[in-house]
């Protein structure tokens, strides 16, 4: 038969995490956390288990973590989404983007995408008849030219999709950056994707500024998080998508289609830890140590190391080294000093090579300490 995605392969993550455990190396690539998640989290999941929630969830999601969800968002972000109408649970952000996405985009229909971009948004824009288009972030600090951006705008235009912490670059958008995308789109029908599952992690003392923070663009937007970020349980796959009635309407007519219902005992479990607010007000310091930490190890090496402002991942340029095209060079390192990190090359439709490889930080101090003395050697 014929593919519906023939340009596409193996997603990126897949690839070099493979490459990491065929050679044993040390796997900074795909990214989650080499330490487990808080030790009552787990202990909740099984005592869940074990009183016999283990059948399907309500289809948008345990009722109990979408009141904890409502409550959490208004503690932060000053808005108080309705559980019933306006939250819905997912099996991770992955499902959310994709139900957004399929809800809203028909064929014909032009998607603004910033690049680099995490690997998701275009099959799923492509596979809902839609036509992504590329808008590059700005070097050397991977900032929004958002003249660029309304340039691209058009009639055709259906959604818009942003990501802040930015995965790769770890970039941050500011206050003015979504008091501009607010202008830009008011007076338009075009809807937003605003894609915040590293919303804890960000540095430096700056913010996290969410879509829903703002009126113009919260009425228009599907903001989404995942607790995979916030618990270190990337293996669990749940998330959430906030949205209006009327969107999030249609993103469960999806949702109910593609997985019905996500897991019920951790829901259950996430719902009851999210009174533990220390945790995730405490997970941006957590980060940074580590950020500083593989920084300061890499002191001495010949990678140049961009600044990351947020997520949970860090940036090197290789180019003083090297001028491998970055896929080659990643794989490469593998072999030659049993690290992995991922090429950014894999966040461009037409992989366009910056000499850029990415690295995770959400590791221990050894883990951290032994792929920088790895690095060194270049
Ligand atoms: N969006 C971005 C920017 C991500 O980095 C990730 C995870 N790598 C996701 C979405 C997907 O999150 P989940 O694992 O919860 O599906
Ligand atoms: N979001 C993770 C990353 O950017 C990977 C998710 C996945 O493997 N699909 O590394």
């Amino acid at each position: 038969p014929e593919s519906k995605l023939p340009d596409v392969g193996t997603s990126i993550f897949a690839v070099m995490s493979g490459l990491a455990n065929e050679q044993q190396a040390i796997n900074l690539s795909q990214g989650f956390p080499d330490f487990n998640c808080p030790e009552p989290l787990m202990q909740l999941v099984t005592k869940y288990m074990h009183e016999g929630h283990n059948q399907y969830a309500p289809m948008p999601g345990v009722l109990k973590l979408r009141e904890k969800i409502s409550l959490k968002t208004d503690l932060l972000y000053g808005y108080l989404p309705n559980p019933d109408t306006e939250i819905t649970v997912t099996s991770g952000a992955t499902e959310a983007l994709f139900a957004a996405i399929m809800a809203v985009v028909t064929p014909g229909d032009e998607v603004i995408v910033l690049e680099p971009c995490y690997d998701s948004y275009a099959p799923a824009i492509r596979l809902s008849g839609g036509t992504p288009v590329y808008v590059p972030l700005s070097l050397p600090d991977f900032s929004v030219d958002w003249d660029l951006v309304k340039s691209r705008i058009s009639s055709r235009t259906r959604l818009l999709i942003i990501n802040t912490p930015h995965n790769p670059t770890g970039a941050v958008m500011t206050k003015q950056d979504m008091d501009t995308l607010a202008n830009l789109l008011d007076g338009t029908d075009i809807l937003l994707i605003s894609d915040e599952v590293y919303e804890h992690m960000v540095f430096d003392g700056q913010q996290h500024h969410s879509a829903l923070q703002h009126p113009g663009l919260r009425e228009r937007s599907f903001v989404i998080s995942s607790f995979g970020k916030t618990y270190h349980t990337t293996g669990w796959k749940i998330g959430y998508a906030i949205a209006p009635p009327i969107l999030t309407a249609e993103l469960r007519k999806m949702h109910q289609f593609l997985t019905f219902c996500s897991v019920t005992p951790l829901q259950l479990a996430i719902a009851d830890f999210m009174d533990d607010q220390q945790h995730y007000l405490t997970l941006p310091d957590f980060y940074q140590a580590k950020r500083d930490y593989f920084c300061e190890q890499l002191k001495g090496s010949n990678l140049e190391i961009i600044p990351s402002a947020g997520t949970y991942f860090q940036l090197a340029k290789y180019d003083r080294i090297s001028d491998k095209y970055d896929l080659e060079y990643a794989k490469q390192l593998v072999h030659e000093i049993g690290v992995a990190a991922v090429p950014v090359s894999a966040f461009y439709h037409d992989k366009t090579d910056h000499k850029l490889l990415r690295f995770c930080f959400a590791k221990s101090e050894n883990t951290l300490k032994a792929a920088a003395d790895q690095l060194k050697k270049l």
